[in-house]
């Protein structure tokens, strides 16, 4: 049995003016997606993912195989977006994400990713990173090529090995961990850790307990800092850990995270631009795919096998390169953010978060009646949806369109609202009797027995903790319902002239 306590801010820092990140919480899963691609299609990539992954992972029972599974749906699903919209091509994003699993071993914590997301464990007042960035310069350093120091101010520091959503398969890696007790897990973008020392976040962590504090604190350092990207904090405290996490061996999970020194120095920076700033000037993202260097066969040995053509990624890093990095430069400038401000952020945050509840709460309370063609139905939800919310099929009744005057199909292909799934079902009796009463007049009405069958309600699993960044620009879910056309018999009376 794993409790947590967790806080989640996500902003789009000081020089971007579209935040691509999204995050999600709730007590089963907590995710950060780092998106990328031209225009919109980054955030759409980072909440294509989350959304799957959250829908997949609910599903079923919390197991490390279903946490695969569900990115592995979520890659799919990125992917697939990508080719059916030609403005969303080449869009994909990183995806890290944590999960109380079951397992033979007992209850652990799963932790996978993707990508340059990182997960953090503060543990004792030490910092640990747990996770392996999937980018080039880190795959450099792990192969002994690059100093960590080195890495920090390498111009490819920026661009991914492995990404979600850039190929038909994706590679996940996954750390099983046992937690105890007072444990914090961090989740961030890069655009925490190319800001924020290892060391001041310790210090942050140390000193704000509460988990939405602590996030906040960590995404003003970061906004102090400057925040040329996009800044996503998701803290996890743990209340209730593992039985025996006491005794484990911090040092063998991961070693302490050191302060690599933050790109600072125009130098630097004109590098890093020159790397990524594709997003700068055609509002890409922060990271770019990119395979390994081509002169490093060891780094290249690492790289995931990938189907996606070559051409594809060079042309990108050459997009990347071509861009050049005046935008970015000439606004990096670093700027306080005052408490007026914070305190206007979050008025809108709250406000926008509270409109997506309502929404949401709005969208499921009532029910309507309508046809799959053959048999009368009844959603929940409004006719044609509110916003992203499509309604829910609730119960295919027994009843058929034959058993209803054809006059009532073209209100109920449109959809008859009711109060109550009560009041559905006896509207849809009315119409029974209504027919049966126009098609046998003057005979007494039969007592009808009607056998619904009742199809399993689906839980709408708890999107509440999708920062409101994010929410303002969610894409109104259109359902498509399809309507079998009957057309009404109309009896033609025949006039016999008078002869
Ligand atoms: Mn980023």
């Amino acid at each position: 049995m794993i409790l947590f306590r967790t806080g989640a801010v996500s902003h789009a820092g000081m020089v971007r003016s579209v935040n691509q990140d999204t995050a999600y919480e709730s007590m089963v899963l907590c995710a950060v997606a780092d998106g990328m691609g031209g225009a919109a299609a980054g955030d759409v990539a980072s909440r294509i993912a989350i959304d799957t992954l959250v829908k997949d992972f609910s599903t079923g029972n919390p197991t490390v195989e279903a946490l695969q599974q569900g990115i592995e749906t979520a890659n799919s699903a990125v992917y697939l977006a990508s080719l059916n919209d030609l403005s969303y091509a080449g869009m994909g994003t990183t995806l890290t994400a944590m999960a109380p699993v079951t397992g033979p071993d007992g209850d652990q914590v799963a932790i996978a990713h993707v990508g340059d997301s990182r997960c953090y464990l503060f543990a004792n007042g030490q910092l640990r990173l747990l996770t392996n960035d999937h980018s080039v310069a880190s795959e450099l350093v792990r192969h002994g090529e690059l100093t960590p120091a080195a890495a920090a101010r390498h111009p490819q520091r920026h661009m991914l090995t492995r990404a979600l959503g850039v190929d038909p398969a994706v590679d996940v890696e996954i750390l099983l961990l046992p937690l105890a007790a007072g444990d914090r897990l961090l989740l961030c973008s890069d655009g925490l850790s190319n800001e924020v020392t290892a060391e001041r976040m310790s210090a942050i962590l140390e000193t704000e307990l509460d988990p939405t504090l602590a996030a906040t604190a960590l995404v003003n350092e970061a906004n102090e800092h400057g925040a040329r990207d996009n800044v996503t904090v998701l803290i996890v405290d743990v209340l209730v850990g593992d039985d025996g996490a006491e005794t484990r061996d911090l040092e063998a999970i991961a070693p302490l995270a050191t302060d690599l020194p933050v790109a600072e120095d125009v130098s630097d920076l004109t590098g890093s631009v020159t790397a990524f700033g594709a997003m700068a000037a055609g509002g890409a993202g922060a990271t770019s795919i990119v395979d390994a260097v081509d002169n490093d066969p060891s780094a290249q040995a690492s790289m995931p096998p990938s189907s996606a053509p070559e051409a594809k990624r060079k042309a990108a890093a050459a997009a990347a390169t071509a861009s050049g990095g005046a935008v970015e430069a000439s606004i990096r400038r670093p700027r306080l953010i005052t408490i007026r401000t914070l305190a206007f952020l979050l008025l809108v945050l709250g406000l926008t978060y509270g409109g997506y509840r309502f929404v949401g709460w709005f969208a499921s309370t009532q029910y309507f009646v309508s046809t799959d063609g053959t048999h009368l139905t009844i959603l929940q939800g409004q006719p044609g949806g509110t916003l992203w919310v499509s309604p829910v099929l609730v119960e295919t009744t027994s009843t058929t369109t034959k058993q209803i005057l054809t006059s009532r199909l073209r209100d109920l292909q449109s959809g008859v609202p009711e109060p109550s799934i009560k009041a559905a079902r006896s509207f849809i009796a009315n119409l029974k009797e209504e027919y049966q009463a126009a098609m046998n007049p003057g005979a007494s009405l039969p007592t009808t027995t009607t056998t619904t069958t009742y199809a399993w309600v689906p839980q709408t699993y708890a999107t509440t903790t999708v920062p409101a960044t994010t929410v303002s620009t969610l894409p109104a879910t259109t359902t498509s319902t399809t309507i079998a056309t009957t057309v009404p018999t109309t009896t033609v009376p025949t006039t016999v002239p008078a002869g």
